[in-house]
């Protein structure tokens, strides 16, 4: 069975995130999705409401993937959890130097776990969970961006603020 780990802030899941789960899913047989709890990283959503999200927008894959949420190392969790490869998607060149960092710094971490990249479709690749808050924030149309769900909490927070 192959096994791969997705990481990530999910603040909030987008349209770009799931077509990265959906395409990972034609190659792994178990997705673990983890979700960074960095308790100094300001996000619009708690851990539990990205969680929330995930779940909702995921619903037709849940038999192959589990969400998880971690704090430590990403390398530490895919072995504890028998995952041979991290997940993670490209959109523009600005994704390559961070990607190619973290994959080097996992793999002096862990020879086992090595990474996967993916490429998103290219109507995603101009979207980030940061655009989607900022145009959030300024009361924009967010339905090419997110599932009707998410576009819900992001329209209450963005009252609530
Ligand atoms: P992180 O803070 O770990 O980068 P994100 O939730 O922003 O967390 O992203 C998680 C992963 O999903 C990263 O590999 C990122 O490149 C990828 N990703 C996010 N949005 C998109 C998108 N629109 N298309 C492809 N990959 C994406």
């Amino acid at each position: 069975m192959k096994v791969g780990l997705y990481p990530g802030s999910f603040d909030p899941i987008t349209y770009g995130h799931i077509d990265i789960i959906k395409r990972a899913l034609k190659i792994f047989d178990k997705l673990y999705i983890l979700v960074s709890v960095n308790p100094r990283k300001n996000t619009m959503f708690d851990q539990d409401e990205r969680i929330d999200m995930i779940k909702h927008c995921l619903q037709s894959c849940q038999d192959k993937i589990e969400i998880h949420t971690s704090n430590t190392l990403t390398v530490k969790h895919a072995k504890a959890l028998g995952a041979t490869h991290i997940v993670r998607g490209l959109r523009a060149l600005t994704d390559f130097e961070y990607e190619f960092q973290m994959t080097h710094a996992n793999r002096v971490l862990d020879k086992g776990i090595d990474s996967v990249f993916f490429m998103t479709d290219n109507k995603y690749s101009f979207m980030s969970s940061t655009t989607v808050k900022e145009i959030a924030q300024f009361k924009g149309d967010l339905s090419t961006f997110a599932p009707p769900y998410v576009v819900d909490k992001l329209k209450q927070k963005t009252i609530d603020s």
